[in-house]
């Protein structure tokens, strides 16, 4: 089977957190957290759309200024989600410039906001200089029992958060994919059909919820000719598709261990393919850990066994355990009996 996701850190566990997540068969990325992100490279930095972003703290929105850079002169919609507060810190963030020559630059930035009961929404068009446009807030109904949130929702996949306590709110994210679409290649050869763009499209209507009696016209071609056919949703999905369980990964960063935050985590997390969760400290400095609000590398793996997910990857380590950081890895995964 082909993951539709494929993620990673953009630093390493010592540098600034953030995940970034490639969209297979499209150009589509998403970022979660703008830390330092050079690392990426330009052409990444440009695929991610949606970002989402955990909380403000300098370590995890420095790197906006690094997505405004490349995406500046580009026709499109870059969407910043995250915690309250984020549409003053992005107009911050733009005032810190001047914008006197890039009224003929299409980009907008769509920024929202989710409160406790609504999500606020501005829009900055580089167009406008970047001026601030208010759009009508949104009501946000949190599920009671777990503090869970929907953030995005695309036809292939779901973002939803939770608000986590690190004395400012600090947004956890999880990403399912709804379902997983694998098409069967060796079944399309023996049908004598090639492999090609057609594919995602057919991809996309299933997505898109299409019912199987759909008609569309598939653009087939190989090496020796080319023809427009018109095809049936539900055949092809019949014959060449398997259906199956969708992806999750999930991102938890800058949280303190508590009752509450704990079990939030638990919820949104459970049954991840992949966890990445922060461990800035041992557990011998939990008490500077609960200080500072933030999580230690047992606490992480505890989590990580309690939503029962197939994989951990921990990160964000605490500079004062450079040349340590087997040791953080060591603990989580004991935590989390993997090893
Ligand atoms: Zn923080
Ligand atoms: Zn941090």
């Amino acid at each position: 089977m082909n993951p539709s996701f494929s993620s990673y850190l953009v630093n390493d566990v010592f540098g600034d957190p953030g995940v970034y997540v490639e969209v297979r068969w499209s150009k589509r990325a998403l970022l979660f957290d703008l830390g330092h992100n050079d690392r990426l490279g330009p052409r990444k930095l440009l695929h991610a759309n949606d970002i989402f972003i955990s909380h403000t703290h300098v370590d995890h929105f420095i790197g906006f200024d690094a997505v405004l850079r490349v995406a500046l002169g580009r026709g499109k919609t870059v969407r910043l989600l995250g915690p309250p507060g984020l549409i003053n810190n992005v107009q911050g963030k733009l005032q810190g410039y001047t914008w006197n020559l890039v009224d003929g630059y299409p980009l907008t930035l769509d920024v929202q906001e989710f409160h406790p009961q609504e999500v606020r929404r501005a829009l900055f068009r580089a167009t406008d200089g970047f001026r601030q446009v208010e759009q009508p807030a949104r009501p946000l109904l949190p599920e009671p029992a777990t503090g869970k949130f929907t953030v995005l929702n695309d036809p292939m996949f779901t973002v939803s958060a939770v608000s986590l306590n690190h004395r400012v709110p600090s947004f956890a994210y999880s990403l399912e994919e709804q379902f997983h679409i694998n098409v069967n290649k060796q079944k399309l050869h023996e049908a004598n059909l090639p492999v090609g763009s057609w594919l995602k499209d057919v991809k996309e209507y299933i997505w898109q919820g299409q019912p199987d009696e759909f008609r569309f016209t598939a653009t087939l071609y190989d090496k020796h000719h080319r023809e427009e056919r018109e095809l049936v949703l539900g055949e092809i999905k019949e014959r060449f598709c398997t259906i199956s369980r969708g992806q999750k990964i999930s991102y938890v960063v800058d949280a303190r261990y508590d009752e509450e935050n704990e079990a939030k985590i638990v919820a949104l997390v459970q049954g991840s393919d992949l966890f990445y969760c922060e461990s800035p400290y041992l557990e011998v400095d939990a008490g500077k850990a609960r200080d500072r609000y933030h999580l230690t590398a047992k606490q992480a793996g505890l989590m990580a066994r309690k939503a029962q997910v197939r994989d951990l990857v921990v990160f964000h380590f605490s500079p004062r355990y450079t040349g340590q950081g087997e040791a953080l890895e060591r603990e989580a995964m004991e935590a989390f009996q993997r090893i």
